[in-house]
């Protein structure tokens, strides 16, 4: 087993076993050894957290907060992370398997940057006056009121980055936390719980259950006193939380699965296009939700891309994040891993593996970077999210054949264009139906960019000031000033 120093439920400031005593065991999927022992929350310790957070949204110094101490605690929040990042990326690869540099030099300092630019907008919430039309004097106005206990259930492809997302501006907001994350990868968020304490954030504004997704999951999106639920994740599992919200009416966000289609004019710089192709699909093990896992090559340049491809998938090294040539790490879970390899198996049926399809190594999860060509528009690994290292290469004509290609799918998350021509960039970033369109990059990620899906990649946005839309309401005050 290795050290980790928090592995209990953070409830109300403290750290707590399960009512019932429960445990889960959290895995290494570069060894597949277990790494530690985890509180299993199921809905009474959920109810507990939802308590707490209650208590300190309605009575506890959160609400009594300046909105300037608020963004203090949050700025200190991100110092602190960087300050702890070896720790942090240590248990984010140890738990995730990504590499150790990415974890510790990628995510930890993205994570950061989300509280350090969330805190600005602690200061920033503001209303409009408005002229009202209606006859009699009125004084007219808006304010954006936080709205009260907030449920975030995050996925374990990027465990800290997403909780950070989702935590950072539902905190600036004014709101407090009840976070579930992944089964797979609950453990630096009870870091983070940690280092919020330390930050000066206050017990019971930010609280932890790690567990299950059919037992705390989905105990904290049917629970009646969380005003708002926002998940990443499968879609299939976001319409389970839209149905569970239901009962109370509680707002969602979701931001789900994406098949999202990446385009190469004729006319692009073709090794930025190759190379910008190859991180879209293979960064992270594939395990992305913008991934770029459609690519689309112009006829004329279609050979020379493939080429350019398989010889990057070939040379990339893939490894256990903790040794330093790994480019990328293991798939991130036994259960993942089987269902990406039987996806190859689909793959190999329905066209032709170019390079990959196979397993590296006896142990661990670990899966070559793979191409897969010639098959059908309606083939399944065409149609449907498989989140690993696998990229389906199709040829396309014209403009309008790709753009209709593109847009037949049922998600809508991201997309990316290669061009050298600056109108058909403009043009064809205009008629994709994806939430975020990349040109001559891929996969730019910002705090102050929105990111989301359209169509069923989900609703809302993560990001930007449009994420403090979705973590306030709207309260309209109209006062008489007639004499
Ligand atoms: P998942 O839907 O299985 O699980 C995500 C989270 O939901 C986990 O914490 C899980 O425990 C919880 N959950 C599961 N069932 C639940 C239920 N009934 N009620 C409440 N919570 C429940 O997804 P995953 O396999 O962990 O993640 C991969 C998926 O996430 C992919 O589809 C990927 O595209 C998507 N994703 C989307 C984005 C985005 O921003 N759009 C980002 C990352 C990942």
């Amino acid at each position: 087993m290795s050290n980790i120093e928090f592995t209990r439920l953070h409830i109300g400031g403290e750290w707590v076993d399960a009512l019932d005593g429960a445990e889960f065991e959290t895995v290494n999927p570069a060894t597949g050894e277990v790494i530690t022992k985890v509180s299993e929350a199921k809905a009474a310790d959920v109810d507990r957290a939802v308590k707490a957070a209650r208590e300190a949204f309605e009575n506890g110094p959160w609400s009594r907060m300046k909105p300037k101490e608020r963004a203090a605690a949050l700025w200190r929040l991100g110092d602190l992370l960087v300050a702890d990042a070896e720790e942090m990326g240590r248990i984010e690869t140890l738990d995730q398997g990504k590499p150790y540099l990415a974890a510790k030099n990628g995510d930890v300092p993205t994570a950061a940057g989300l509280f350090h630019y969330m805190s600005g907008y602690a200061t920033k919430i503001e209303g409009e006056t408005i002229p009202i039309s209606a006859p009699g004097d009125y004084h007219t106005y808006t304010r954006r009121e936080a709205l009260g206990v907030v449920g975030l259930i995050v996925p374990w492809n990027f465990p800290l980055v997403i909780t950070a997302w989702k935590v950072a501006p539902a905190l600036a907001a004014g709101n407090t936390v009840v976070l579930k994350p992944a089964e797979a990868t609950p453990l630096s968020a009870l870091r983070l719980a940690h280092l919020a304490l330390e930050a000066g954030i206050p017990p019971g504004v930010l609280n932890v259950v790690t567990g299950f997704g059919s037992g705390a999951g989905a105990a904290l999106s049917v629970h009646p006193d969380v005003d708002k639920v926002s998940f990443t994740g499968s879609t299939a599992t976001g319409r389970r939380i839209l149905e569970a919200a239901g009962g109370n009416l509680k707002r969602v966000t979701l931001e789900l699965g994406g098949k999202s289609a990446n385009i190469i004019f004729p006319d692009a710089d073709l090794e930025a296009a190759i190379a910008g192709s190859s991180d879209a699909i293979f960064y992270n093990a594939g395990q992305a939700c913008a991934a770029g896992s459609r690519l689309y090559i112009h006829e004329d340049v279609y050979d020379e891309v493939v080429a350019g491809l398989v010889a990057k998938a070939q040379a990339i090294t893939v490894g256990d994040g903790f040794d330093e040539s790994s480019e990328i790490g293991p798939v991130a879970s036994k259960e993942h891993f089987e269902r990406v390899s039987n996806y190859l198996r689909i793959g190999a049926e329905e066209g032709t593996i170019a390079t990959g399809g196979n397993r590296i190594g006896e142990k661990g999860y670990f899966l070559e970077p793979t191409i897969i060509t010639g098959t059908s528009e309606d083939a399944r690994v065409v149609k449907e999210e498989i989140f690993g290292p696998v990229v389906v290469a199709t040829k396309f004509t014209t403009e309008a054949e790709v753009v209709q290609l593109a847009n037949d799918s049922r998600y809508g998350l991201a997309a990316g264009v290669w061009t050298s021509n600056v109108a058909t960039a403009h043009r064809v970033a205009n008629k994709l139906r994806a939430g975020t369109v990349w040109v001559n990059a891929y996969g730019v990620f910002d705090p102050s960019m929105p990111f989301g899906g359209m169509k069923e990649s989900g609703w809302g946005r993560e990001m930007g000031h449009e994420v403090l839309h979705d973590y306030t309401d709207v309260k309209t005050v109209c006062v008489s000033i007639a004499e």
